[in-house]
């Protein structure tokens, strides 16, 4: 297997050469997909894409989170998410404050929309996932959708939200310059846009091997770091932009990786902390974000 090929950059739009960083992803095991670093602007990709049909099944089956938990229950699913919904929200409240209207894109299950109705949003979601978006009708809060965010999609909407939320989404669509401005011609003069994806700066990511193994997978096209994140946002014409880290995932996490090499999935990894252990781990969060190693990148626009 060589470990450099030509690919066209998700990023930059060049055809280079890139370097091999891995020659599979843990959900398929096949060798059709590579992760390659294009050398012109270092940007981290799935290669090659899968077309438009095999994406479509992949979201409709439901299989991103399915592939790591086959027993999944939405109530158990919901709670895991809690922190990141309230973090969140927290986020949309200080940017805009109800009421307004969102649009959650790549809503999944739709615990954000549902938090954010709650708090006095007029909130929709959209999802590419109809499983999903059936589970969030019948549970939960909120306008959900089934779709693509197209041009169709935009020009019924145009101007029409004062926020656009895009949690852990722009590193699953395949041209994320483009998409990003169909996400700006959704807000309104005065709207944010406020975006959230995985770090590929991510210390863990570099410095543990078995991590490293299980992170590249099939749903990714895109790894973001913070320069990259910046790139993107700039060739969409979102102007200066600054990117913040945030730290997700907690030290129990860290030294579950270092100690066993494998995702502590059974047993939730913020479960109820000692607070000399409370202490140290803000701490180490506080210290990752700081030095821009942290596990996750967010960005809202216009500052
Ligand atoms: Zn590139």
């Amino acid at each position: 297997m060589p470990d450099s090929g030509e690919l066209s950059c998700l990023l930059c739009g060049m055809r280079a050469v890139g370097e091999v960083l891995s020659e599979s992803v843990r959900d398929d095991r096949t060798g059709r997909h590579q992760v390659m670093r294009c050398n012109v602007c270092g940007h981290i990709q799935l290669f090659p894409l899968p077309d438009e049909e095999a994406d479509r099944s992949f979201y409709d089956g439901d299989r991103q989170a399915r592939n790591l938990i086959p027993d999944f229950d939405f109530e158990v699913w919901r709670l895991k998410c809690q922190e990141d919904t309230g973090r969140r929200l927290g986020w949309l409240e200080q940017v805009r404050p109800a009421p307004a209207r969102v649009l959650d894109i790549g809503s999944g299950y739709g615990f954000f929309v549902d938090a954010a109705a709650s708090a006095g949003y007029e909130a929709a979601g959209l999802d590419l996932s109809a499983e999903r978006v059936a589970l969030a009708r019948a549970n939960l809060r909120g306008e959900f959708l089934c779709g693509l965010v197209d041009e169709t999609f935009v020009e019924g909407r145009r101007g029409r939200f004062d926020a656009v939320t895009l949690f852990h989404v722009l590193e699953h669509v395949p041209e994320p310059v483009a998409f990003l401005n169909r996400c700006k011609a959704l807000l309104n003069p005065g709207g944010r846009l406020l975006i959230e994806v995985p770090n590929a700066a991510d210390a863990l990511l570099w410095e543990c091997t078995p991590y490293r193994d299980f992170y590249w997978q099939r749903a990714h096209l895109s790894y973001f770091d913070s320069a990259r994140l910046e790139l993107a946002l700039r060739r969409a014409g979102c102007g200066t932009v600054k990117v913040e880290g945030v730290q997700r995932y907690g030290l129990r996490n860290l030294l579950n990786w270092v100690d066993s090499g494998r995702p502590q999935l059974e047993a939730p990894a913020d479960k109820a902390p000692s607070p000399l252990l409370a202490e140290i781990d803000a701490l180490y969060r506080r210290y990752r974000e700081q030095t821009s190693r942290s596990d996750t990148l967010i960005v809202e626009m216009p500052l």
